[in-house]
């Protein structure tokens, strides 16, 4: 039996959520997307012990969600979430499945669709309704040298994997309901073919670069490693991250998990600033929703230097080092 109203599911990724909080990013895409072909917004979360993600999703714009808290389901199973929510799947039908690309989703989500026989975008940066009704999914193509655009015409749900930070996640809101529904563990659950002997969480930074308010980012303009190590104590004093271009990470003046680009993390800090870049399409596509801009470049024409709210004509370093010199006189007086 299908939803009486037409739905658009959410899978509740809720395991590394103080790093990554994705799953509240697609709920919130998803409201957008649901007004437009009025339907309802899901989410499933299952596990043990699950009560607060239920309560988080439903504060950041779940309308209904399928809840199922087993001990079974206290690890991740990939036999037995598969199962899971192949059946959920079937008996509701919604029209689309937002999974998030972490490594889990990505694990997941493509044997789904399998079992689904159903198309999947994988790592979206961009989705929208079209004129049809259908979900345009936006993602990079050809190593990254081009975005395509993709529609799942006919087989459902029409599924895609989301790469965190591509959205803005809507404000808590205390106030909020949605509808709970338990769903029992299935009796034909399958033999787990893998048993998990331990599970320690990795140490990871407290903040991500996608979720961060302040990001500097620095290109090869900025010089040398030395000078980019700079941009890493101006990052602290404003409390924001670091990012990076790819001849940076390339160079080694940056970790891999710095790059910023359409093929690789997607930004949107509430303020960016860009030292020594250049704006090849392939880095802009990863900031374009930075919220106010500044860039500091050489070269007045560069790419860069038109996209930003505030463009700054001078030598990369010696702004960067002239900020932390007047940020911390400020922070002492
Ligand atoms: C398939 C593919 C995928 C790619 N994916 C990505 C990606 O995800 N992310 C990414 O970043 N790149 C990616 N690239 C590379 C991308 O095309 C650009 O080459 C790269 O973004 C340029 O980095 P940049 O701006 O640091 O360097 P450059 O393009 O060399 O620009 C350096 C800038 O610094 C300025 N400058 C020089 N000296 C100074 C100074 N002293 N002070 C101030 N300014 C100065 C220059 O005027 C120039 O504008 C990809 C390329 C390909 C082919």
């Amino acid at each position: 039996m299908g939803e009486g109203k037409r739905s658009i599911w959410v899978f509740g990724d809720y395991r590394n959520y103080f790093q990554n909080r994705v799953t509240l990013q697609l709920i919130s895409r998803a409201s957008d997307l649901a007004k437009a072909i009025d339907a309802t917004v899901c989410v499933t979360v299952f596990g043990h012990g699950v009560d607060e993600w239920v309560w988080e999703y439903t504060c950041h714009g779940a309308r209904k969600i399928y809840v199922c808290d087993h001990e079974k389901l206290k690890f991740y199973s990939n036999d037995i979430y598969l199962h899971l929510m192949e059946k959920l799947v079937r008996e509701h039908r919604p029209e689309i499945l937002l999974v998030g690309a972490t490594a889990f989703g990505r694990e997941f989500a493509p044997r789904l669709a399998k079992r689904l026989k159903t198309g999947l975008t994988a790592d979206c940066i961009g989705l929208d309704i079209g004129e049809d009704g259908l979900l345009v999914q936006t993602a990079p193509a050809f190593g990254g040298n081009m975005l395509t655009k993709i529609v799942t015409p006919v087989k459902r749900p029409q599924m895609a994997t989301v790469r965190p930070g591509t959205f803005q996640e809507i404000p808590h809101d205390n106030d909020a309901v949605a509808e709970i529904v338990r769903v029992p563990l299935p009796d034909d659950l399958p033999e787990d073919r893998v048993t998990l002997v331990s599970s320690v969480r990795q140490p990871e930074r407290v903040q991500k670069l996608e979720d961060a308010a302040v990001v500097v980012c620095g290109g090869r303009g900025m010089g040398s490693r030395k000078k980019f190590r700079n941009l890493y104590e101006l990052a602290r004093i404003l409390g924001g991250e670091v990012g990076a271009t790819r001849p940076v990470v390339y160079s080694k003046w940056a970790d891999e998990e710095a790059l910023v680009g359409q093929a690789d993390k997607h930004i949107s800090p509430r303020v960016l600033i860009s030292f020594g870049i250049s704006g090849a399409i392939q880095h802009t596509a990863g900031i374009r929703d930075a919220g106010f801009i500044i860039a500091v470049n050489k070269n007045p024409h560069a790419t860069m230097m038109k996209m930003a709210d505030v463009a700054i004509v001078a030598d990369a370093n010696q702004v960067c080092t002239a900020l932390i010199k007047e940020l911390r006189k400020r922070i002492r007086s």
